[in-house]
C-alpha cells in the first residue's frame, strides 16, 4: 500500500496510535496524532511523540483533525465516536488501526475475536505456534499493538492477533488467513443499538474479505453463529463441547478430538489442557484447529497444551494456603465470566463479588451460586445490591476491601475450598482497572 505523502490523522495516543504514527512516518506519510484525554494521563506518549518529531494534539479534537486524507482509529475508540462521525460526514476514509497495520504485514495473520476468551486464545495460539517452531508474534489488544510489529513480520512468520468488534467495524480490506469467532453473547450491546444481531454482524466482518484460500473457525455452541452465518468463501471449521463435528473439534468419549471429513487427525485427554474450565477447552479447540490447518506435529501440539499456564487475571492460580486455593479472576467483569468461572471448579467456593455494577441481573447466576458457593463476600459500590439479592439464598457478608476479604476467607474457609475473586463488576470504584484489582488481591494473598 502506497501512503507516501498523504496526511493521516490518528485517533488515540496510546500504544496503537503511536505504533501507527511510526508506521506512517516509516512509509512516507505525514501523521497527526490526537487524543481527547488529559495531558496528565498521556505524559509518556507526549514525551515519545516529541522525541519522534510527530505532530500531535492532546485534550481535544480540533478542526485540524479533519485536514487529512485518511483517519486511523485506535482500538479503544468506539466506532460511534463523534470524531469518527464528523470525519465520515466529510467523506474522509476512516479505518481501524488493525486495517492500517495489516497493509504492511507480509506474514500470516490469525485473527481472533469473540465476546469472551480473546486474550486467552490469542496468547495460547501465539504460545502453541512458537512451540511448534514457527515464529509467531502475539499482538492486538494485548501487550504489543499490531502497528508496533506489523512491518517486521516476514513471509514465513505468523501473527496471533486479538481483535475487538470496534476494530472490525472499521476494516476495509483486512482479510486474515485464519479467522476465529470464539463465541457471541450479549455484551457491549449499548454500542450496537441493543441488538445482538448488529453486534454479531460486526464480529462477522472478520471473514467478509476472506477468499477460498482462507480458513474460518467458529464456535458451534453459540446459537447466533450457527443461525446467522453469513455468506463466505473461506473453508469453515467448527468446534463444540456439545455435538459431533465433522470438520473441527469436539468431545468424543471424554477426549478432545479434531477430525476432518470424519477422519480423526488429533486427540488428547481433557486433562492434557492445563488451563481450567470448559470455556478454556473451547479456546484450546479453536487453537488446535488452527494448528492442524497448518499441519503441525501432534506431539508438539500436545506438549504446548500441557505447558501453557494461562493468562494473568483469568482464573489465575495464585497460591494454596493450608489447602485453600486462591484464584484471581479479576478480568471477570460481567456475569457470563462468573458463570464460566464457577463451572470450572468442583470444590466449594468462597466467591468475591462486587465493584462497579454495569446493570447486572444476578438471577442468571442464582442457581449456580446456590449449587457451588459456600459464602459470598461483597465489596465495592455494588456490595449492598449483591447483599440484598443473595443474603437469604447463600451466606453473604459485606467487606470493606480485599484485605478484609482475604482475612475473613483465611479464617472461614477449610482445606479443599477455593477462594475465587470473580467479581462480575468493573473495578473503577476502588481500583485503576481490573489488572490493578487482581494485583492487589495477589499481593495480599502472597504476603501470607
Ligand atoms: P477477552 O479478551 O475476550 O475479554 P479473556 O481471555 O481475557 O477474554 O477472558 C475473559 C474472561 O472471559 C475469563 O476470565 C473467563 O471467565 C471468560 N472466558 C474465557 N474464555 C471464554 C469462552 N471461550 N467462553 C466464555 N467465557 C470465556
Amino acid at each position: 500500500m502506497n501512503i507516501k505523502g498523504i496526511k493521516i490523522s490518528i485517533i488515540g495516543a496510546a500504544r496503537s496510535g503511536i505504533g501507527a504514527a511510526k508506521l506512517a512516518v516509516k512509509f512516507g506519510a505525514i501523521p497527526f496524532v490526537t487524543d481527547s484525554s488529559s495531558e496528565e494521563k498521556l505524559k509518556g506518549s507526549i514525551e515519545l511523540l516529541k522525541n519522534l518529531n510527530i505532530d500531535f494534539e492532546i485534550g481535544q479534537h480540533s478542526s485540524r483533525v479533519y485536514e487529512c486524507d485518511l483517519m486511523v482509529v485506535s482500538p479503544g475508540v468506539p466506532s460511534d465516536a463523534e470524531v469518527i462521525k464528523i470525519a465520515l460526514s466529510k467523506n474522509i476514509k476512516v479505518i481501524s488501526e488493525i486495517e492500517f497495520a495489516s497493509w504492511f504485514c507480509k506474514g500470516t495473520i490469525i485473527g481472533i475475536t469473540g465476546t469472551n476468551g480473546k486474550t486467552t486464545t490469542t496468547s495460547l495460539c501465539g504460545y502453541l505456534f512458537n512451540e511448534c517452531k514457527v515464529k509467531t508474534y502475539t499482538a492486538g489488544n494485548i501487550g504489543l499493538a499490531f502497528s508496533e510489529i506489523a512491518d517486521q513480520v516476514n513471509e514465513n512468520e505468523f501473527v496471533s492477533l486479538e481483535i475487538s468488534s470496534f476494530q472490525l467495524d472499521l476494516i476495509d480490506k483486512f482479510a486474515p488467513k485464519v479467522a476465529m469467532i470464539l463465541n457471541i453473547t450479549p455484551d457491549h450491546l449499548n454500542r450496537y443499538e441493543n441488538s445482538l444481531e448488529k453486534y454479531a454482524l460486526s464480529k462477522q466482518r472478520i471473514y467478509k474479505n476472506q477468499t477460498e484460500n482462507d480458513f474460518l473457525i467458529l464456535g458451534a455452541d453459540s446459537d447466533i453463529l450457527t443461525k446467522h452465518l453469513l455468506e463466505h468463501k473461506s473453508k469453515t471449521f467448527w468446534f463444540s463441547m456439545k455435538e459431533k463435528i465433522s470438520n473441527g473439534c469436539w468431545i468424543k468419549n471424554d477426549k478432545v478430538v479434531y477430525s476432518t471429513d470424519n477422519e480423526e487427525k488429533f486427540s488428547c485427554n481433557i486433562s492434557d489442557i492445563f488451563i481450567r474450565g470448559e470455556h478454556n477447552i473451547q479456546n484450546a479447540m479453536a487453537v488446535i484447529i488452527a494448528a492442524k490447518i497448518f499441519d503441525f506435529d501432534n506431539e508438539k501440539i500436545l506438549n504446548a497444551l500441557r505447558s501453557f499456564k494461562g493468562v494473568e487475571h483469568r482464573l489465575e492460580f495464585v497460591k494454596e494456603i493450608e489447602g485453600i486455593k486462591f484464584i484471581n479472576d479479576s478480568k471477570a467483569t460481567n456475569i457470563d465470566s462468573v458463570i464460566v468461572a464457577l463451572k470450572s471448579f468442583d470444590e466449594p467456593i468462597f466467591l468475591i463479588l462486587g465493584g462497579l455494577d454495569k446493570g447486572n441481573d444476578y438471577s442468571t447466576i442464582e442457581d449456580l451460586v446456590i449449587q457451588k458457593v459456600k459464602k459470598i463476600y461483597a465489596i465495592g459500590s455494588s456490595a449492598e445490591k449483591i447483599f440484598n439479592y443473595f443474603h437469604n439464598k447463600v451466606k453473604t457478608e459485606i467487606r470493606k476491601d480485599l484485605e478484609e476479604v482475604v482475612a475473613s476467607a483465611l479464617s472461614e474457609a477449610r482445606a479443599g475450598d477455593v477462594v475465587l475473586l470473580s467479581p462480575a463488576c468493573a473495578s473503577f470504584d476502588m481500583f485503576e482497572n481490573y489488572e490493578h484489582r487482581g494485583k492487589v488481591f495477589k499481593e495480599i494473598v502472597n504476603r501470607i
